[in-house]
């Protein structure tokens, strides 16, 4: 070790460890050091983040906050692809999940055009989504009779990522996924209404009786299934309240 040199930096994290790759490649005779007190890089957020690259959607439009990430954005997958350094631009759904959350939605859509966020779309197409999947329900109602049944079909399909046993240090499963086999459930109810509140009812539940089967990526239990009985019953119903 040197006893001076022309540029020292305090902290080993991406922003100190960035700093000192631009400025040696800037500047190659400059003499430079890098100070941490942990024993190894990136002990700190730098080693702990969450690994998102993140696209700029939420930064207030003209903040220099909003300008970085955009262009840093690109920088980081651009050094990734030159440094072999594996990365995903899986892309981000946003949706508003309750009516109160639209307006939210909006400025989001306003924000993330105003600070030019490449790739957006308003019309996007889930990779990854269950495909072929249709509910059914059929009714018939007739006086006093009702009649009800109920046909959901899931194609087989993969429906998420990084699945880990939960242990700590567990295992992952390979690419994360999980795979749904396909499932057809049928589920039927009858009912006719009685006097005084009586109603007679019969139903059947998982009527196919197919067995619901997913694989999801653990070598000790690389297949589960759930067995869930066809259930058919029937009685007499009493409703306390008076009929209208
Ligand atoms: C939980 C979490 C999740 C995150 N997720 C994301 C994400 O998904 N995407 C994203 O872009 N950002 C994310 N961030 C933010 C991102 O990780 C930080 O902005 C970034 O790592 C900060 O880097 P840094 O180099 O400034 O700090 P640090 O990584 O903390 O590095 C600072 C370094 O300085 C050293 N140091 C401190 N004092 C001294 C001293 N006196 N002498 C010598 N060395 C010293 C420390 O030991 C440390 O190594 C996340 C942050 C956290 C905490």
């Amino acid at each position: 070790m040197k006893s001076s040199y022309d540029v020292g930096i305090v902290g080993a994290g991406i922003v100190g460890l960035s700093t000192a790759f631009h400025l040696t490649k800037s500047f190659p005779q400059l003499s430079l050091a890098v100070f941490e007190k942990e024993p190894e890089i990136a002990r700190h957020q730098t080693g702990h983040n969450s690994g998102v690259i993140h696209s700029g959607i939420y930064y207030r439009p003209g903040s220099l906050k909003a300008q970085l990430c955009v262009e840093g954005a690109t920088a980081m997958a651009e050094f990734c692809a030159e440094h072999s350094v594996p990365y995903e631009v899986c892309g981000k759904l946003i949706v508003a999940t309750t009516p109160n959350e639209i307006n939210g939605l909006k400025e989001l859509d306003r924000r993330s055009r105003a600070n030019g966020v490449p790739g957006r779309t308003d019309h996007p197409a889930l990779q990854r989504q269950a495909p072929n999947t249709w509910n059914i329900s059929p009714t018939y109602d007739r006086g006093r009779l009702s009649m009800r049944v109920g046909i959901a079909y899931n194609q087989a399909n993969i429906f998420f990522y990084n699945y880990t046993d939960g242990a700590a240090l567990g295992i992952k499963g390979p690419n994360g996924d999980n795979y749904l086999y396909s499932h057809l459930q049928v589920d039927a109810q009858g009912s006719f209404r009685l006097a005084k509140g009586f109603t007679a009812v019969v139903y059947g539940l998982n009527l196919t009786n197919e067995v619901f089967g997913f694989y999801q990526g653990s070598p000790i239990y690389p297949i589960q299934r759930e067995y869930y009985n066809r259930t058919i019953g029937a009685g007499l119903r009493w409703n306390s309240s008076l009929e209208r």
